[in-house]
């Protein structure tokens, strides 16, 4: 069994951008990023601080901007429109969740296409769906990288996807496709998980139930690639595999923490880098 590292994989490739942002910067090219929270939500007001350090620390002009929970539909709109219209700005990220009394796919679909460097935009899933996308949504991007860093091909692979979010299971079924691999995808009405799971040479887990796969719904020498974060009461973290009895019996697997999630802020600055270039 290989433990594949996708924490060292990301410092390898913010090491890569932070050059190829440093040559852009002698062209007279500053790629921007701006990240917008609405309300005050721990986890989220976590994730876009690491984000916006993780763009400092790239070379990335970061624009942070946290708005109070109570800000209108309208004045996000508006928000997004005059950075929209910025040309120091190449990438807009809206943090998710919203507050409830804020329609996400209006405030999702407000964002120009071209700076939408989550890739959640209806054109660029469109386009990801035929191949064509600049911008994809960075977490099974992040998959994707991981698996031509380990040099496996799913060409061929029968790939089993378990969850089918916008964000992560359905993405990553269309890379998959894409690259070659006969998907299967899953989700919380699925009958007969385990038949499913234990035929698949390559597993990837993104459900947010804690250590949900086991080892006994797997077969030997599966590629099992683990996107669930999951804070156990005792303060723990953990993915949506079962760590330790699954990686005896698998032949690579991603550990939680320090394989998909370092990756995702990783192709975030990836994403801002081709947004920026594409604009010029
Ligand atoms: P989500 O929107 O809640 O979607 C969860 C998906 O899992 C749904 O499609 C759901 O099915 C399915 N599901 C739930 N229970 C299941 C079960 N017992 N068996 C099979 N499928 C089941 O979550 P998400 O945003 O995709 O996130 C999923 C996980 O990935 C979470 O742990 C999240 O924290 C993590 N995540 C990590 C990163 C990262 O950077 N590593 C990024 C994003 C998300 P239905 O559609 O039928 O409800």
């Amino acid at each position: 069994m290989q433990i594949l590292d996708g924490k060292a994989l990301s410092i390898k490739i913010k090491e890569k951008l932070k050059d190829e942002i440093t040559t852009l910067k002698k062209d007279g090219i500053t790629p921007g990023l701006a990240v917008i929270l609405v309300g005050e939500d721990p986890a989220s007001q976590t994730y876009v601080n690491a984000k916006d350090r993780a763009s400092q620390e790239v070379g990335i002009y970061s624009k942070k901007i946290t708005l109070p929970p109570d800000t209108t539909q309208e004045a996000l709109l508006q928000q997004i429109a005059d950075l929209n219209a910025d040309n120091s700005i190449h990438g807009i990220l809206v943090q998710l969740p919203l507050p409830k009394h804020i329609d996400t796919a209006k405030v999702i679909e407000a964002i120009a296409p071209h700076k939408d460097v989550d890739g959640f935009h209806e054109l660029n899933v469109g386009k990801l769906s035929t191949g064509s996308a600049k911008l994809i949504p960075c977490t099974p991007l992040g998959v994707m990288e991981i698996l031509k860093e380990y040099n496996i091909d799913p060409m061929g692979l029968d790939a089993c996807v378990l969850g089918r979010s916008n964000i992560v299971g359905k993405p990553m079924m269309n890379l998959l496709l894409n690259a070659g691999a006969t998907v299967t995808i899953c989700h919380s009405k699925t009958k007969n998980l385990k038949e499913k799971t234990s035929r698949a040479d390559l597993i990837v887990v993104g459900i947010g139930k804690p250590e949900m796969l086991q080892a006994d719904m797997i077969k030997e020498g599966a590629i099992i690639i683990d996107v669930g974060i999951n804070r156990l009461e005792s303060g723990k973290l953990v993915g949506d595999v079962a760590f330790t009895s699954v990686a005896p019996k698998c032949s690579y697997i991603t550990p939680v923490p320090g394989g998909v999630g370092p990756m995702t802020i990783a192709m975030l600055l990836q994403n801002t880098l081709i947004a920026a270039k594409n604009k010029g």
